[in-house]
């Protein structure tokens, strides 16, 4: 059969539905389905590298735009599929450069997606659900309950919108994003296929193109998922610790009631194992919450936790938002707990505060979730019936 697809020849899927199927969404198909999709219309394979190239290169959603794709390949493919990308409903700039979109998901529910630049990096923050299910104390995501999975167009679609964005028309949308982490809402190894299938296209050459160290997965410690992802990919994993004992991390990540300390340091050491690059580490997450979490004796039982596990920490100054009382440490207090760990070997960064007057920060994203666990409802008559008892303190701390 010619390569040029001037007979285009009709999908067994359409002849079975006389052309009546619903048209399926090239955006989020990984690459493996994007040929098994090619083959299913009857199309040879390698025609998923055009169209991978199209949309998420090119950021082109139009048919009739794919100019290297035959005549009649282009009106089937208008008649099968399409491109479709969830809606900008508005965008925030911060003084600090950083920007906030939100983005309209399918059932009407929003979610966030951060953009920071630094030192010549655009990192973009995504979100993998809409809320989160883990309710992690001091969370605002968790605190806005849970809807649903994102689908794999929904999440990939964050990096496609933000990259159009950010690229003058006519140009390649391919390099505006230079970094990707999965902080934004939602614990991303609990939608392992759909943000398995977005990782897959960040880092391809037909698509994003981006390095597997500068995609980075953030988990509170999915110890199957992680055990998963190293079974079926390779990007860089980010683990949120948050305490370095079972009974602290207990209260402030509920689900490590179920994955253990121990359990999940274990699940990180077989991912690094896992990988070919010996030199890759874990990025631990700790979040510092003044008096919670914070003290000399924390750090230093912290340092002989990760002493055997390559790593290094990220130190997150506790960004507040309304709900829960939890306080940000002072500078001198976090600084009083990344030199214990500098003095032990680590290599340790405290992430500084970006968007705050946007409340794009960390754990402040909250998008406008249907809830169907009426989790945010029981929140917020807590914090009510907490401000109508005043002065009386309620008790957040570990
Ligand atoms: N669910 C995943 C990824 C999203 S949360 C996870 O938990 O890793 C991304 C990061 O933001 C996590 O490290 C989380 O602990 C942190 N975070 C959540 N709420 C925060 C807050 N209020 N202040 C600072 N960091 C927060
Ligand atoms: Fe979910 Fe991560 Fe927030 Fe915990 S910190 S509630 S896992 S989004």
């Amino acid at each position: 059969m010619s390569d040029v697809n001037d007979q285009a020849p009709v999908s067994t899927a359409e002849q079975q539905h006389g052309g009546e199927v619903a048209p399926v969404n090239l955006l989020g198909l990984s690459p493996e389905a994007m040929r098994e999709f090619c083959v299913s219309i009857g199309e040879k394979p390698f025609r998923a590298q055009q169209l991978l190239k199209w949309i998420h290169q090119r950021g082109i959603d139009d048919f009739s735009e794919m100019t290297d794709l035959s005549k009649a390949l282009r009106e089937k493919l208008a008649r099968v599929a399409c491109v479709q990308a969830p809606e900008i409903v508005s965008e925030l700039h911060s003084e600090d450069g950083t920007s906030k979109w939100l983005v309209r998901v399918a059932g009407g529910s929003c979610i966030e997606t951060v953009l920071i630049p630094d030192n010549g990096r655009r990192t973009l923050c995504i979100s993998s659900q809409v809320g989160c299910a883990l309710d992690c104390s001091f969370c605002a995501t968790g605190k806005q309950g849970f809807q649903r999975d994102l689908t794999a167009a929904e999440i990939i679609g964050q990096v496609w919108l933000v990259s159009k964005a950010l690229t003058a028309s006519g140009e390649l949308i391919k390099k505006a994003v230079s970094n990707v982490v999965m902080m934004g809402m939602g614990e991303p190894l609990l939608n392992f296929d759909n943000v398995l299938a977005s990782v897959e296209l960040m880092m391809n050459d037909y698509c994003y193109g981006i390095s597997k160290r500068r995609v980075t997965v953030s988990t509170s410690g999915v110890v199957p998922g992680i055990d998963e992802l190293s079974r079926r990919s390779d990007p860089s994993l980010a683990l949120s610790l948050h305490a370095p004992t079972d009974e602290l991390r207990n209260v402030l990540v509920p689900l490590n009631k179920k994955y253990p300390l121990k359990q999940v340091l274990a699940a990180c050491q077989r991912y690094l194992d896992s990988l070919p690059d010996k030199k890759r580490k874990i990025t631990i997450e700790y979040t510092l919450i003044k008096g919670v979490n914070d003290s000399v004796e924390h750090a230093e039982q912290t340092a002989h936790l990760l002493k055997d596990l390559p790593c290094k920490i990220n130190l997150i100054p506790f960004n507040p938002f309304s709900l829960v009382e939890y306080e940000r440490p002072s500078n001198n207090g976090i600084n009083r707990f990344r030199q214990v760990l500098l003095q032990a070997g680590y290599t340790v960064t405290v992430r500084t505060t970006r968007g705050d007057d946007i409340a794009a920060a960390c754990g402040q994203l909250a998008g406008e979730v249907a809830d169907r666990t009426r989790r945010s409802e029981r929140y917020q008559q807590l914090a009510a019936a907490r401000s109508a008892a005043e002065p009386q303190p309620i008790n957040v701390r570990a």
